[in-house]
């Protein structure tokens, strides 16, 4: 597999290098210069195979020799060890829960893949590989608890005082061993902020081997695919030809992940792009005009995002063409009391807990059902992470049908520890030199 720039496609680089890089250095996002096909058999066959088998399949036939069969096939397993079903609401409704990995999001995907990915590469005596990551809530977690235990590698996590939900801070704080939780007095875009100027400080990057765990990184990218492959896989087993997926999204790589599987071979009526009130694409998809905002706080957070990283990779696997990007992606925003309503309309409906990014993404499918009433495809909306992660959201009776994980029960009996430090890049930095 070789990997251009989104801003120089004449640029090569291997997977290991795109992984390690993350970014290239124009600033550009790496993609595939080949999108091979995946096999139509194997396609018309798919629902005789399992999560990992389909996972294997995907990633050998992007990867090709980058990492050996049996190695990878392990590494997928390994990874990729929890479920993703799509639990049927009614006749052609269904939630593809994506929250059965130890985050309860699913960014868990894309972290298991990218840290074990980046394990194997890390040959024996190679320098010790220091994963910084800023975080709002679920991508700390994910990370964290991808890399856990993973040798030679060790993941420094910022967080903002008293913004994350006590579930996510509990899968920061919990850790120990190769993960350490820094508590930073100040917002999610300072401890941003730290994280950039650390990759940009000389001295740092003289000392340790740092590498970021954000979205962009392509080895979070390709884990993602497979869900939706998997996803067509037990629709096919029920009859379905066809599939509508609503994709509750911030950054786009949930979405940039299912086009990629599209590219791939998977087929796909419809994408649909459910935001918030941060409605960059949607805007642009109606206007024309990509106009990047700051970014508004909502109930649906993981998803308050003005600038989405991964939007240029989009605009990369349709060479630009906005005209037909429309046919098969449509955006839709929804507002904060739109979100509640759809969380209670869910409740009602189904007797189903959603959390506010998936009720998101089930207004988006109600809302494109009702413009096109005409579509029988299944209609499957992507719940991106477990209820419990965010409890302050729920009206109390809905609040009390919420389950709480047993891996999550666990994790209340075990000592928090987190360091504590204010927003200067000063302090940051003292403390990254000296705790060497
Ligand atoms: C990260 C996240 C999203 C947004 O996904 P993108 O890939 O950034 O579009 C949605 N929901 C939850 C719960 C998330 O953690």
């Amino acid at each position: 597999m070789k990997l251009y720039s989104t801003n120089n496609k004449d640029l090569r680089v291997s997977f290991k290098e795109a992984v390690f890089n993350s970014m290239p250095q124009d600033k550009g996002l790496y993609m595939p210069v080949d999108i091979p096909q995946i096999d139509a058999d194997f396609i018309e066959n798919i629902h005789q195979y399992s999560l990992p088998e389909i996972a294997y399949r995907i990633a050998s036939t992007l990867l090709k020799d980058e990492i050996p069969a049996q190695d990878l096939k392990t590494l997928v397993e390994d990874a990729i060890n929890f479920e993703a079903p799509a639990v049927k609401l009614d006749d052609n409704t269904f939630v593809l829960e994506l929250f059965h990995g130890p985050s309860l999001a699913f960014k868990d995907f894309g972290a298991r893949f990218m840290s074990r990915v980046m394990a194997y590469f890390l040959k024996d005596g190679e320098q010790l590989l220091d994963v910084l990551v800023a975080t709002s809530g679920d991508t700390g977690g994910a990370v964290a608890l991808g890399f856990l235990g993973v040798p030679n590698t060790r993941v420094t996590i910022l967080y903002p005082e008293g913004k994350v939900s006590p579930i996510q801070e509990l899968q920061l704080t919990t850790n120990g061993k190769n993960i350490r939780a820094i508590e930073i007095k100040g917002t999610f875009d300072d401890c941003q902020a730290l994280v950039k100027q650390a990759f940009a400080d000389e001295e740092l990057n003289a000392k340790f081997r740092l590498t970021s765990a954000n979205s962009i990184n392509i080895s979070r990218l390709i884990p993602q695919t497979f869900y939706y492959f998997n996803t067509y896989a037990q629709l096919k087993k029920q009859g379905f030809k066809e599939v509508v997926f609503s994709v509750p999204s911030g950054n786009f790589g949930n979405i940039g992940a299912g086009l990629l599987a599209c590219k791939l071979g998977l087929p796909v009526k419809q994408f649909i792009a459910a935001t918030n009130v941060n409605d960059t694409v949607p805007r642009f998809l109606e206007t024309g005009v990509y106009e990047t905002r700051p970014s508004t706080q909502t109930f649906s957070n993981a998803m308050d995002v003005g600038a989405p990283s991964n939007w240029i990779r989009i605009m990369d696997l349709f060479a630009g063409d906005v005209q037909n990007l429309k046919k098969l992606v449509t955006s839709y925003r929804f507002t904060d009391d739109e979100t509640l309503a759809g969380i209670e309309e869910i409740d009602s409906k189904y007797d189903y807990v959603a959390c506010p990014h998936t009720a998101i993404a089930y207004l988006a499918i109600e809302k494109f059902r009702a413009e096109n009433p005409q579509d029988k495809s299944a209609a499957v909306f992507l719940s991106t992470a477990h209820a419990c992660k965010f409890p302050d959201i729920f009206p109390e009776n809905i609040a009390a049908k919420i389950e709480i994980p047993e891996q999550v029960k666990a994790l209340e009996t075990l000592p928090k520890y987190a360091d504590k430090l204010g927003a200067d890049f000063k302090g940051f930095k003292s403390y990254l030199m000296d705790k060497a």
